[in-house]
């Protein structure tokens, strides 16, 4: 299955690739992900890609594309994907079309009030990238996983954050009238698992058609 989750930051949508991926075994593909690996190197690229990640922008269509490509080339993904973070834009669509068809997409909805919330108390694993919430019972300041001390993104800062919400609301409308009925809808108002039971059903009747 070749899916793309649609999403705003700090919509759940990583936390439900994680459900699909153990269910459906296809890896989860994030471009956000990517890029924060590329920075990390400290190369001429990472130089440049950590200019726009730490600002909320969009890394250019064309950096992005190449970074997406060898990614989906890799043996991992023959049996399909989920594409988190990709496509953005409606040009970014039109450029995936080139590669791969897509099977489904589903699109992870919350209001942005309850996003900027959620996004400001959100806290990262330098380490395995496990992500926590200091409104969340338990929070410690350390990863639950690796026990690795957990920061907050720059980009999880409210000024990026205003522009992350801004970025995503001007190009989503776009995408969702592109990929038409291929859209699954779901909102992450409730918990990671009331989200994720309504997908799961999808996506079954979605793997016994392809
Ligand atoms: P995310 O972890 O998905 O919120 O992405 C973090 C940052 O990576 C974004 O704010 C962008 O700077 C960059 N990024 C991720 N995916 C894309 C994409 N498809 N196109 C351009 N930039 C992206």
């Amino acid at each position: 299955m070749r899916l793309v989750l649609l999403g705003a930051a700090g919509s759940g949508k990583g936390t439900l690739a994680k459900k699909i991926t153990s269910d459906f075994g296809i890896p989860q593909i994030s471009t956000g992900d990517l890029f924060r690996e590329i920075v990390k190197t400290g190369s001429p690229l990472g130089e440049l890609v950590k200019g726009y990640l730490d600002k909320g922008a969009l890394v250019p269509n064309e950096v992005t594309f190449d970074v997406l490509k060898n990614r989906i080339s890799q043996a991992d993904c023959k049996n399909g994907f989920i594409l988190d973070g990709f496509p953005r834009s409606l040009d970014q669509a039109k450029m995936l079309e080139k590669v791969t068809e897509v099977d489904a997409v589903i699109s992870v909805e919350l209001d942005f009030e309850e996003l900027e919330k959620r996004l400001v108390s959100r806290r990262t694993c330098p380490k395995c990238g496990d992500i926590d919430n200091v409104n969340y019972q338990g929070f410690t300041g350390s990863c639950r996983k690796c026990g690795t001390k957990l920061f907050q993104r720059d980009d999880d800062k409210p000024e990026a954050i205003k522009a992350r919400l801004e970025v995503y609301k001007n190009n989503i409308t776009p995408l969702i009238n592109f990929y038409g009925d291929k859209v699954f809808k779901v909102s992450s108002a409730g918990s990671p698992d009331e989200t994720y039971a309504p997908v799961k059903t999808f996506l079954v009747k979605l793997e016994a058609k392809i």
